[in-house]
């Protein structure tokens, strides 16, 4: 590994000073993904500022019934927390869902959903990867690509997102929160991460300086139910091939709100606004539920060695959804 230099930080305005006089800077938060990159070669930071000297550790409930979660709280503290179980029990099943006990209790919120891709020509810097090095191409496109996207790929990067966080955060209508050398912002979840188009090296919104430090979630979608399913290789520690984060509301016998999010599927979480569209207001009929979600995934490009994914995705949504709704699972209406 590189030599580098270590900074740990005590207050915001301190660490975003910091990061801007020492060039080559990178924060470091839980260091999970990070530091395995930096042993790998692929990330070569000349400073790691440690941000874990913050205070962005809590999770506070906000004035008007939502809730606010410092980037620095760790995934076991925030699957485990009773307003997160209770209100939007689909982002803690997605944080148990992912990883292992051991890194969960290491790995931070911020640093979630800023974790890079796993496409293992990224992680090799001996293969061509247009996202670790810009301009050498994409050795998965032609190569082994089972576990990359089918939705919103561009010839430059077909890799997806890891983060199965952040795919219920899209659902629940999260808002992260940003502090960087020009001040605060406030990014909706659904625009945190990018599509690759002819960039994808800039995997997310987050400009040079900027730190995560909170996400929040809103008060309009505390209780509604909710779920997140994740399908996987093997029963646990392994990334998802698919996955699903669902908020449902019915009554009247017609849906009165509806999310619907993938993960695995694209360079981001993929919010599956056709799908939503045609349910809203409809009753949520196993036929209207599979209708609508074969609308989201027309769209979907696969490739030589996934196609499956579309399959996966379909079957995955259609069950959340019929089982938020109420009925019954069938497998019969699969194919
Ligand atoms: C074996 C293994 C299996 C895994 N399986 C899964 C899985 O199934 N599902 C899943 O979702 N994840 C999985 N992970 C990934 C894991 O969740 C991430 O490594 C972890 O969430 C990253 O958090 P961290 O705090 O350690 O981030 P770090 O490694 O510290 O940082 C990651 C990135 O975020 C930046 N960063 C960190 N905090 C901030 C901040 N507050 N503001 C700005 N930038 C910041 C860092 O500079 C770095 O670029 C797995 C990891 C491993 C090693
Ligand atoms: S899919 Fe993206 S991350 Fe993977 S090799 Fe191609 S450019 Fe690199």
């Amino acid at each position: 590994m590189k030599p580098f230099a270590y900074v740990r930080a005590t207050g915001l305005a301190e660490a975003v000073a910091a990061h801007g006089a020492r060039p080559g800077s990178r924060y470091l938060g839980g260091g999970t993904n990070l530091v395995d990159l930096m042993k790998l070669g692929v990330e070569t930071p000349d400073t790691l500022i440690d941000l874990a000297g913050l205070p962005l550790g809590s999770v506070e409930e906000t004035a008007d019934g939502g809730l606010r979660i410092g980037s620095g709280v760790r995934g076991s503290d925030l699957a485990r927390h009773p307003l997160v179980r209770t209100r939007y029990p689909a982002l803690s099943q997605a944080l148990l869902a992912g990883a292992s006990a051991q890194l969960r209790n290491v790995a931070t919120t911020g640093g979630n959903l800023l974790q890079r891709t796993r496409c293992p020509y990224f992680q090799d810097v001996a293969k061509p990867c247009n996202k670790r090095e810009p301009g050498t191409g994409c050795g998965a496109r032609d190569g082994v690509h089972r576990d990359h996207a089918v939705l919103g790929h561009s010839p430059h990067c077909i890799a997806t997102h890891p983060s199965d966080m952040a795919v219920a955060l899209v659902a629940l209508d999260a808002a992260v929160e940003l502090q960087g050398p020009d001040g605060a912002r406030t990014v909706p979840a659904t625009a945190f991460h990018r599509l690759p188009g002819d960039h994808p090296e800039r995997d997310t919104v987050v400009e040079p300086g900027e730190i995560v430090t909170a996400v929040t979630l809103p008060p309009d979608r505390a209780g509604l139910p909710s779920h997140y399913r994740k399908a996987r290789d093997r029963a646990s520690y392994a990334f998802a091939l698919t996955s699903v984060a669902a908020v449902l509301d019915v009554s009247g016998g017609r849906v009165r709100h509806v999310a619907l999010a993938f993960g695995g599927l694209a360079h981001r979480p993929w919010r599956a606004t056709a799908a939503e569209e045609r349910l809203l207001g409809a009753a949520p009929t196993e036929s209207a539920v599979r209708e609508a979600v074969e609308a989201e995934l027309d769209s979907a490009e696969p490739l030589r060695d996934n196609a499956f994914k579309v399959l996966l995705a379909r079957n995955l949504a259609c069950d959340v959804l019929n089982s938020l709704s109420g009925s019954p699972l069938s497998r019969g209406s699969r194919s």
